[in-house]
């Protein structure tokens, strides 16, 4: 009898997670593709603790892997875009991935800083260093997802914007989300291990966003937008 409980109990439970999964998938592509975001911290929920087996459904939907770290990210910037903007610039980071640079980039790794630019106009993070320096930011190319970690640990920002492949970016968000700093981020629209791309204009909307002073003086004084990403071609 005992058993027999047990193993009803089993099949209910297994029936309703599969459910909340599939619940959960739709409501995923429901903001991903049509950007309509329906139960933010259910999703946050079962993407956050069913993440490998939501991946597998994606996939055997043929919606892909990354639809899931595309919905993480999507939801936490949903989720904490109200507390970034009020964050003032000079507690803010960018935090960007060393595979946003030329492959012939002269710069070197710094422990403590990450990867030290030289500004030497080979790629875009020339520009988008000055960009978000000039806000008040404080900027740094890191190697990795471990290195992300390492300089929030020691800045202790208010507010952290991340640009990394969905799946190192999504890691990274849900990590930086149990500190005190507020997350936002931008995926790569080319991923890989060298000269990745980024969506400059969805970046620099999230850079400026919450200063907007700043941001007319520096639409007046020409837009980084307007400029080819170097390292794209
Ligand atoms: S501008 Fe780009 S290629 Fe040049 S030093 Fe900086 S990161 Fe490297």
């Amino acid at each position: 009898m005992i058993y027999e409980m047990i193993g009803k109990f089993s099949v209910a439970l297994l029936i309703s997670i599969l459910l909340l999964l599939l619940v959960s998938l739709v409501l995923g592509i429901l903001l991903v593709k049509k950007k309509r975001l329906v139960l933010p911290k259910l999703l946050l929920f079962t993407v956050d603790t069913f993440y490998f087996q939501l991946k597998k459904l994606a996939k055997r939907f043929g919606l892909g892997e990354k639809i899931i770290d595309l919905i993480g990210i999507e939801v936490r910037n949903h989720l904490g875009f109200k507390k970034f903007v009020k964050v003032e610039a000079g507690d803010r980071i960018l935090i960007v991935p060393q595979c946003l640079r030329h492959a012939k980039c002269p710069a070197r790794l710094d422990s403590r800083i990450g990867i030290a630019c030289k500004e030497c106009g080979l790629c875009i993070l020339k520009d988008l260093k000055a960009e978000a320096e000039k806000l008040g930011y404080k900027f740094y190319i890191v190697p990795g997802g471990r290195f992300v970690q390492r300089i929030v640990r020691a800045v202790k920002p208010k507010a952290a914007l991340g640009v990394a492949c969905t799946k190192d970016l999504n890691i990274a968000m849900h990590e930086i989300a149990g500190t005190k700093t507020v997350v936002q981020g931008v995926p790569l629209i080319r991923d890989g291990c060298i000269q990745t791309q980024v969506d400059v204009k969805d970046l620099l909307r999230t850079l400026r966003a919450g200063i907007a002073d700043v941001e007319e003086k520096l639409q007046k004084q020409g837009c980084l937008e307007d400029n080819p990403n170097p390292s794209s071609s």
